[in-house]
């Protein structure tokens, strides 16, 4: 069945394009804006029309969903002159990870213009975008929310955490920050493992039926570390940014995060050697230069944990 009144969708990067797809395949009509046309043309081939800004979207749609990189992108796309608070949409879904303060501040100038924002941010990666089964965190007025709840169940589960913008964005830098302390910390124990000698895949067994389980054992490693393909689908630099984010706000509540600013210093040195379109999994490849070796999986089609040459691991 296909619902005759269309949704708006910008930013079709890594999220965007699998969450709009999935609009579509639920029979929805969506017009489209991404500022790449490389972005556009696999939608467009699915059958979403395409608009020439984020105002022209918003003129063509009451309910616009966006699925941007970072808060100053969210505040052009909202508040620009070519933007959302120029065209004559009532809702906006912001689907973004652009911290509390830009929240309630993208909140307050689409008022002005009459358009309500939802703070949406979601949490599982591309692949879950794909299959639908994101976390999609919420914050708006409840009728807003009772609005658009059907669309927002087509990414995953959705979760009402109050009526106040930035909210939901706050619960999700507190997810992101848990998420890559993770990370670094299995690269670490991960690194010290396959020194010592350890099998890389027997790891993982081990630590999944044991308490150290965690996003990055159960996930990150089996699917983007030990195969050494690096495409978990979530760049450095934007996973820094949500660091970053978090960080400013434990800042401006009066908290120390100790171990938060230590993962930021992590992220901030994978960035500098990997730069900031390298998948955040090479944060353990930033290890495994410190200790020598690499942590190669059955997957990966070699002998496991071997040590490398220095400068082996750099090349990849
Ligand atoms: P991405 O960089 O792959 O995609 C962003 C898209 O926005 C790109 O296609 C880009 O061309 C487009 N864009 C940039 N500026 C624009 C503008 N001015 N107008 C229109 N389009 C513009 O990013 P992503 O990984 O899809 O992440 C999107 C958001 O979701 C980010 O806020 C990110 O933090 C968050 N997020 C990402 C993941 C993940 O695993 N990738 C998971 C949860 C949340």
């Amino acid at each position: 069945m296909t619902h005759s009144t269309p949704i708006g969708f910008i930013g079709l990067g890594s999220m965007g394009s699998a969450m709009a797809s999935r609009l579509i395949d639920a029979g929805h009509r969506l017009v489209v804006f991404d500022r790449a046309q490389a972005a556009l043309d696999p939608l467009a081939q699915k059958g979403a029309s395409v608009a020439g800004s984020a105002a022209d979207v918003a003129e063509r749609a009451q309910i616009v969903f966006g699925s941007l990189p970072t808060p100053d992108v969210v505040r052009e796309v909202t508040l620009g002159s070519q933007g959302i608070s120029a065209g004559k949409s009532r809702i906006f879904v912001d689907l973004s990870t652009t911290g509390p303060r830009v929240s309630a501040e993208v909140a307050a100038g689409l008022a002005r213009a009459g358009v309500v924002l939802v703070d949406a941010p979601v949490s599982g990666g591309r692949a879950g975008a794909l299959k639908g089964t994101l976390s999609i965190m919420t914050s708006t007025p409840r009728a807003t929310f009772d609005e658009v709840e059907s669309l927002l169940k087509v990414f995953g589960k959705v979760f009402y955490v109050g009526e106040k913008a930035g909210l939901a964005q706050t619960m999700k830098l507190i997810n992101n920050i848990i998420s890559v302390a993770a990370l670094a910390i299995t690269s670490e124990g991960m690194v010290m493992g396959v020194k010592a000698g350890l099998d890389p895949d027997v790891m993982l067994d081990v630590i999944n039926a044991s308490s150290g389980r965690n996003s990055a054992t159960t996930d990150k490693f089996p699917r983007a570390v030990l195969p050494r393909s690096f495409d978990f689908g979530f760049a450095s630099g934007l996973s820094a940014k949500d660091v970053r984010l978090c960080l400013q706000e434990a800042d401006a509540l009066g908290i120390p995060m100790v171990v938060g600013s230590s993962v930021q210093q992590m992220l901030s040195m994978t960035n500098a050697v990997f730069g900031p379109h390298s998948d955040f999994t090479s944060m353990c490849k930033l290890v495994e230069q410190w200790a020598d070796v690499e942590v190669r999986g059955r997957a990966a089609g070699q002998a496991r944990g071997e040590a490398v040459r220095p400068g082996a691991v750099a090349a990849q």
